[in-house]
């Protein structure tokens, strides 16, 4: 009951439901509930928006890759960009922080994130990128 699968594409906020289609797809196999398959697209999602908004300021240049990998019912996905990087990590992960005040966001991405994922990791430095794993 192993596989894995790796797709990489532009940040445009059109390929997000292409990344949601390939995961739903992937998980298929394992028959998730439909509680695991909406969590596990909430927080594919949450991440590839952060790549695509914040990560390349939808620069549609920039590419975002999207990794999983399957052991039995576990899944593990990591989402990674080689983006702007985030200055403070800590304050990023602040429920309702965000650095696009006039821009609708409501800062909550990170908590979601959190909220949903088993386990749940961040790694980000300025001007190489952020990459966001999490495992559900
Ligand atoms: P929401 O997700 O609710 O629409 P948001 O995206 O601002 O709002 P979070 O997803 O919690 O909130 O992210 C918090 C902040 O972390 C962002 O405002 C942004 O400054 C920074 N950030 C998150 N992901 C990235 C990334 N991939 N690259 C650069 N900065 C990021
Ligand atoms: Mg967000």
């Amino acid at each position: 009951m192993e596989n894995e699968m790796t797709l990489s594409f532009i940040a445009k906020t059109e390929n997000e439901r292409l990344a949601r289609m390939v995961i739903t797809s992937f998980l298929s196999t394992i028959d998730p509930t439909v509680e695991e398959l909406s969590e596990c697209k909430t927080i594919l999602s949450e991440a590839v928006t952060n790549a695509i908004i914040h990560g390349y300021q939808e620069d549609g240049k920039g590419v975002i890759t999207v990794s999983a990998k399957r052991e039995g019912r576990m899944i593990e996905v990591v989402v990674s960009d080689q983006g702007s990087g985030i200055e403070n990590l800590e304050l990023a992960k602040e429920p309702l922080y965000t650095t696009k005040v006039l821009e609708e966001r409501s800062g909550m991405g990170f908590t979601i994130m959190e909220t949903f994922a088993d386990e749940f990791q961040v790694e980000t430095a300025i001007g190489k990128g952020t990459v966001v794993r999490f495992k559900k």
